[in-house]
């Protein structure tokens, strides 16, 4: 794949949070054929427009990093959006990739919470489908699973090099900074912001403090993609983490110290803590000679310049 820079790659939701990181590191390392469509130009979810999309572009590659996301709180108002969207856009993109004939390889994106409620910490890849998942964001792990289990009907059937990633919690450039809808990172770097603009005393920060997440950086994340487009070609997923958890109390400090916060933060335990833990086993990964390079506070520091350009300079 890192050798064949002239041919034609396409990255399926190029403006998201992924795959905007996966656009600039193909741009990076020099890639000159990319295919890009933004949503009002091609509708993931309409069958015959994937269809012809695909029999006249021809591309080579294919990263899929389109999909309906959310936090726990859209996930349970919205089940049809995540379930079927979701279905819609994988089921198209992954058949119509395989049908047109051109493409050699194709990549599809995962999520941790495809991964059994009560999985061994951390999560090896061989926890899938051993017990129930987490009820709230069943509708979007189900259509994960489906798509992770295309890709190796695909490569059982026809041979085709179809591939899964799953990644960790993660963050940067072009996430979601919703009040009330997005993930914690973002959310917790929102209304640090805001508290400190307004001279706040108290922050409010959700739950007890003591879950433990793993983060990853979106541009570790590119940079695991491509290193697996190149040299994975296995039928199980890989999952990508940075191997580093914090407690939400370490995390929500951190933020306050990258913001300039200097109120106090006041922990609402009314407020769901969700699953104590959440890491990923990333052995799989590291064994084929992948690391991750971007440290939590160096991540956040520029994550929190990047809301500060694009979101808070253009309200
Ligand atoms: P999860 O990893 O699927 O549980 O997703 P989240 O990123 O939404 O939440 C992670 C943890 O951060 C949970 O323990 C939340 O209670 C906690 N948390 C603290 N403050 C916030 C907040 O403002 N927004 C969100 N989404 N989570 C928060």
């Amino acid at each position: 794949f890192l050798s064949g820079k002239s041919l034609k790659v396409f990255v399926a939701g190029h403006r998201g949070l992924v795959g905007s990181a996966v656009l600039r590191r193909l741009i990076s390392l020099g890639f000159k054929n990319l295919l890009t469509r933004s949503h009002s130009e091609l509708d993931l979810t309409r069958q015959s427009e994937v269809e012809s999309f695909f029999f006249e572009e021809r591309p080579r590659y294919v990263i899929i990093c389109a999909a309906k996301v959310g936090g726990i709180y859209a996930n349970s108002t919205f089940p049809v959006d995540f379930i079927t969207a979701n279905l819609q856009i994988q089921t198209n993109v992954i058949d119509a990739a395989y049908r047109c004939g051109s493409v050699i390889k194709l990549l599809f994106l995962g999520s941790s919470c495809i991964y059994p409620k009560f999985a061994p910490q951390p999560i090896p890849e061989s926890a899938l489908l051993s017990a129930p998942l987490e009820p709230t964001n069943e509708w979007y792990a189900i259509a994960k699973i489906a798509g992770i289990k295309m890709c190796q009907a695909y490569r059982i059937q026809y041979s085709w090099d179809a591939i899964s990633a799953m990644p960790t919690n993660l963050y940067g450039p072009n996430d979601n900074f919703h009040p009330e809808n997005s993930h914690v990172l973002p959310a917790l770097i929102r209304r640090f912001h805001e508290a400190k603009a307004k001279g706040a005393e108290k922050v409010v920060v959700w739950g007890t403090g003591s879950p433990l997440r793993e983060f990853l950086h979106v541009d570790d994340l590119a940079d695991a993609i491509l290193f697996l487009m190149d040299r994975y070609s296995g039928a199980e997923h890989v999952n990508v983490g940075s191997g580093k958890e914090v407690t939400i109390k370490e995390l929500a400090e951190l933020v306050a110290e990258v913001v300039g916060l200097k109120g106090e933060l006041v922990w609402d335990s009314t407020k769901p803590d969700g699953t104590p833990r959440k890491l990923m086993d990333s052995s799989k990964l590291a064994t084929m000679g992948w690391a991750p390079r971007v440290p939590l506070k160096e991540g956040l520091a520029e994550t929190y310049r990047w809301y500060l350009e694009n979101v808070v300079n253009k309200q």
